[in-house]
């Protein structure tokens, strides 16, 4: 079952194991069967050590419970190294101890963790502490949703997904500071559809826009993995291939020219045979030229592979 305990709980994935830390074994089963009544998932340990090794893992649990007095490591230092080495998320924690000063209280936050209980404890005290805990760790994972939206939104062509001008260029210029580090040299492929402009007169910009969309499917699944494919303009690519060559950059450029020409793009009901030419230029380390240099130069290239006829590669002069 579900913990339904908060409405902004309510609908979003699971927050993932609860950690039980205790070494006394009559006590962590009493909490863990609480949680487990409450819908909770659990995981339990008897020290701090083992406790350390789970939170500090890879999704690892997002909340615990941390008994303060525990052999090997105690609760509190628990606290302290989770602050210190967890970055990839936060870790809600909750202290529970026999000691009850205020000082004790103050030495536990100041150490890191969220909350404190203090033992012995009401059941419905610590039901709705793990709630609260709950609750800021969904907000939490809202505010990352919301942050990496963001940086899609700043990065990502909205039609085709494809890195977007700037995002594109940006991995140029990182790109060819790091082929004028390794001694790599590195293509740029500049392509653009052929006749595009009659496709949205005939068949409507809905149709031009569905095809874009394959378009870009069919770039992405021509290249390399480690290869960037972006949306340079309107219906025009930049594809940025690190650590290749000239022959197997004009090569990549030809499956590229076939994988748009070979089979109709499908706008509804309309089959659409569309074909594009490319232009490609080479930075050969040690001499790394400019990205825009670099861009032009496919441009360049690419402008030659229009004039001599369309759906076609053309390699840039010197490159
Ligand atoms: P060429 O072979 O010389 O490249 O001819 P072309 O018709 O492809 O070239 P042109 O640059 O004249 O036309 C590009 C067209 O691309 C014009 C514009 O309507 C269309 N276009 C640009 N962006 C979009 C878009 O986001 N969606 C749609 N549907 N069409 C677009
Ligand atoms: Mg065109
Ligand atoms: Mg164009």
């Amino acid at each position: 079952m579900r913990p339904m305990d908060s409405p902004i709980l309510q609908d979003k994935p699971p927050l993932g194991q609860i950690l039980v830390a205790d070494d006394s074994p009559v006590f962590r089963d009493m909490l863990q069967k609480m949680l487990l009544e409450w819908g909770y998932e659990t995981i339990a340990v008897s020290d701090g050590r083992q406790a350390w090794d789970l939170l500090r893992q890879e999704n690892g649990p997002r909340l615990a419970l941390l008994d303060w007095m525990m052999p090997g490591m105690e609760g509190a230092e628990v606290c302290r190294q989770v602050r210190a080495g967890v970055r990839d998320r936060y870790v809600y924690m909750i202290l529970l101890s026999v000691r009850a000063g205020l000082d004790d209280v103050v030495t536990g936050i100041e150490s890191g963790a969220d909350d404190y209980i203090v033992k012995p404890f009401e059941v419905d005290e610590l039901h709705a502490r793990v709630r609260a805990g709950r609750r800021v760790l969904a907000l939490q994972e809202e505010l990352v949703e919301a942050r990496e939206a963001l940086r899609d939104q700043a990065t990502r062509d909205g039609l085709t997904g494809l890195w977007n001008r700037t995002a594109i260029f940006d991995i140029l210029q990182n790109e060819l500071a790091r082929s004028g580090r390794s001694g790599e040299p590195l293509i740029v492929l500049m392509a653009d559809l052929d006749g595009f402009k009659p496709v949205n007169d005939r068949f409507g910009h809905m149709a031009g826009d569905a095809v874009l969309r394959q378009v870009a499917a069919r770039m992405r699944a021509a290249v390399r993995r480690y290869d960037a494919v972006g949306r340079y303009g309107g219906e025009e690519f930049l594809i940025v291939l690190p650590r290749c060559e000239r022959v197997g950059g004009l090569a990549l450029a030809e499956r590229i020219r076939h994988a748009i020409g070979a089979e109709c793009f499908r706008a509804g009901d309309v089959e659409i045979r569309l074909t594009c030419s490319l232009g490609a230029a080479c930075a050969r380390p040690p001499v790394v030229p400019l990205a825009d240099d670099l861009v032009r130069e496919a441009d360049a290239a690419l402008y030659r592979a229009k004039h001599q006829g369309r759906d076609r590669v053309e390699g840039a002069a010197g490159g």
